[in-house]
């Protein structure tokens, strides 16, 4: 038998683009051997395109190879079934991923799925049966094989057709730019077969599939290593620990936290480089280093594949020693084993941050049931701190304010005094603000807080200057973090407004921040706020890297030493000329200054002997349910 003049689908075919399809999934199958790749869900419907994608390229190879040589027999019509069944697989395949990748609905994606699987079962069947049976009818095998063609044709472009609507009617799941990568190589294959029709040629039809497999790849499963130092993107440890968790592998995590380094501005030093490029290869056996924040990075290391992990860990230690009395480069390291529990949740970063909070630099620790209980324990409070958050009551019954009078030495009264949160929980009762600020703070709860706080405290002021007693002010305490919101003046002019006392009763605190974008913001506001007679203290000066021009520019009316200047100063004399020339300076540009953590009679005569004009500390009182204020403040008569 002949087919010269036959099939165009025979006479212009050159295996070179199957080839090239092989060879590019060859290069897909390295990379998700030897770099890393996201194993999510989607994942495992990858790994059976790729396979199936090279099944089907090898299987027209086949066809035309064996056509070419003995003609269109049984063989050469099943491998050219092959090819088809393979390329309507992988159509198949592209439909679960969609359906995977764009978390529809359960019940969404079987009616999807079903109505794929039917197609791909119709279409093989009819394929089937033109090939092997109908050949035996038609007695023709050309006509078998045109037949089949014209089947897959139909199939083909029903498949494309159901693809493009699926990922319209689901393209609002996905980043507009993923979606948007998606369709250009969808268009490319498109392209691809349109030109192939046009200059009736038949080799690029599996070409034409590979590029949305390249899309997918390089889209929804690369991540990128830090060539220099391989590390991987945090976002990818989740994926990680899930697919050791369902396969059940368990794992040491070694955490290591350079708290110098881990400001935007910061640049690694090559040592540091070089050393963190060695730890995952050099020290261990298939490890795994993401980076979860700019300083911190955290290693999965496989106990299987490290059997003698402990001795690992002692170099890796030994070698962050020695790091550190060369270069003086900070760190906090924490190593843990994995966990059920910790796993199930994918809690390990959450832990370590909560447990390296409290730690020294240059120590190590390794984490305790007792680090599980307060991880615990933090968890709860964040999930209430969320719960306060949705429910946004100025009333919430859990946020308390607790108050610390503050003596004015000019009236010799408790005339003005500190708002200090703490929080009521039912299962494990008062919290204090060293426990749960930094939550709200890192989850973005904290303006909710400070609302409530602001009510409860305006809330408190009318009430006392309603019942016959005198209170200047009280401060709240606010977190730069807030200011940045664009609504933050609205929002407390309005609590202030709707409790009806005057602006001038109310006080704000702030911590100076080094941030340079912080300062025009925080200038801006703080103005906007004294316009309504607001008045504003800088806190806790004294405890960072003060930048004293800065602190000029900026309106403050009171500034607040740290009760360390107050220590420092009775410690030393060195120290206690600097605290008063500075506090003298203050005061001669007519800031007041206010000195926290005044314990002793002697705290009190220094301070009063350093521009003091208020007193704050546990000398005069500990922080009080604001309830109990009255006790402290000035009846009106008495009222200087
Ligand atoms: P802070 O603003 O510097 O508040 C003063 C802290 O010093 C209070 O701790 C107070 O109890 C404590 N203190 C007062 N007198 C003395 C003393 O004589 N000696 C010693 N050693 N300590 C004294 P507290 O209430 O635990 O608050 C801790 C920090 O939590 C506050 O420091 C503040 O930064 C933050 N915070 C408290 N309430 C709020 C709030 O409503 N909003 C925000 N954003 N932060 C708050
Ligand atoms: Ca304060
Ligand atoms: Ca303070």
């Amino acid at each position: 038998m002949s087919f010269a003049g036959g099939s165009v689908f025979l006479k212009n075919y050159t295996p070179a683009a199957d080839i090239a399809v092989t060879a590019v999934c060859y290069v897909i199958f390295v990379l998700m051997l030897f770099s890393y790749i996201r194993r999510t869900k989607s994942y495992r419907i990858f790994r059976v395109i790729v396979p199936t994608l090279v099944g089907a390229s090898l299987s027209n190879i086949a066809f035309h190879t064996l056509a070419s040589r003995s003609g269109l027999g049984l063989p050469a019509l099943g491998f050219h079934w092959l090819n088809h069944f393979g390329l309507l697989l992988v159509f198949y395949l592209f439909v679960l991923y969609i359906c995977e990748v764009t978390s529809m609905t359960v019940s969404h994606r079987k009616m999807v799925s079903r109505l794929a699987l039917f197609l791909l079962i119709i279409a093989a069947g009819a394929d089937v049966f033109v090939s092997f049976l109908g050949r035996a009818v038609t007695d023709s095998d050309l006509s078998a094989m045109n037949y089949s063609n014209w089947i897959f044709m139909g199939a083909y472009i029903i498949f494309a057709v159901s693809c493009i609507l699926l990922m319209r009617a689901v393209q609002r799941r996905l980043y507009h730019r993923v979606m948007m990568g998606f369709y250009g190589s969808v268009i490319l294959s498109f392209a691809l077969i349109l030109i192939q029709g046009l200059v009736f040629q038949a080799s690029f039809t599996c070409l034409s599939f590979l590029f949305p497999v390249v899309a997918m790849f390089y889209i929804m499963h690369a991540t990128p290593y830090d060539p220099e130092m391989g590390t991987i993107d945090g976002s990818a440890m989740e994926d990680v620990v899930r697919d050791f968790h369902d396969k059940n592998k368990p794992f040491v995590y070694l955490s290591v936290f350079l708290p110098s380094l881990d400001t935007e501005e910061a640049r690694f030093p090559d040592s540091i480089r070089a050393l963190i490029r060695q730890i995952t290869t050099r020290y261990f056996r298939n490890a795994l280093l993401f980076r979860v924040g700019k300083g911190h990075m955290v290693m999965l290391i496989l106990k299987k594949k490290n059997p003698d992990y402990e001795r690992r860990i002692e170099k890796v230690l030994e070698a962050f020693r020695d790091q550190q009395r060369i270069y003086r480069t900070d760190y906090r390291i924490v190593i843990g084993e994995s966990m059920d529990v910790l796993s199930r949740k994918n809690e390990y970063v959450p832990l370590i941050r909560n447990v390296q909070r409290l730690m020294r630099d240059e120590t190590v620790h390794r984490v305790t049931m007792d680090d599980l209980k307060a991880h615990d324990r933090s968890n709860y409070i964040l999930h209430q701190l969320e719960d306060i958050y949705k429910t946004h009551n100025l009333d919430d019954k859990r946020v308390l304010v607790y108050c610390q009078p503050v003596f004015n030495l000019k009236t010799g009264q408790y005339d003005t005094a500190e708002a200090l949160m703490r929080l009521m929980l039912d299962d494990i009762g008062l919290v204090m603000p060293d426990q749960f600020i930094y939550l709200a703070e890192m989850y973005g709860y904290i303006h909710v807080l400070t609302e409530i706080i602001l009510h409860k405290t305006c809330e408190a002021i009318r009430r006392l200057n309603a019942t016959g007693y005198y209170i200047g002010r009280i401060s709240v305490n606010v977190s730069m973090l807030e200011l940045k919101d664009e609504h933050f003046c609205d929002d407390i002019s309005n609590i202030i407004a709707r409790s009806g006392i005057s602006g001038n009763n109310v006080a704000i605190e702030l911590t100076e921040s080094q941030n340079e974008s912080d300062f025009n913001v925080m200038k801006a506001k703080i103005e906007e706020l004294k316009q309504k007679g607001i008045t504003f203290y800088l806190d806790d000066f004294g405890t960072g890297y003060s930048n004293m021009e800065r602190i000029m520019e900026l309106p403050f009316d009171i500034i607040k030493f740290d009760r360390s200047m107050v220590l420092s100063s009775s410690a030393n004399e060195r120290s206690e000329k600097i605290v008063a020339n500075l506090a003298g300076l203050f005061s001669s540009l007519n800031y007041s200054v206010l000195y926290e953590g005044v314990e002793t009679d002697q705290d009190e005569d220094l301070c009063r002997d350093m521009s003091a004009s208020y007193l704050q500390g546990y000398k005069y009182s500990r922080p009080i349910p604001i309830a109990d204020l009255k006790k402290y403040v000035p009846s009106k008569s008495r009222a200087g």
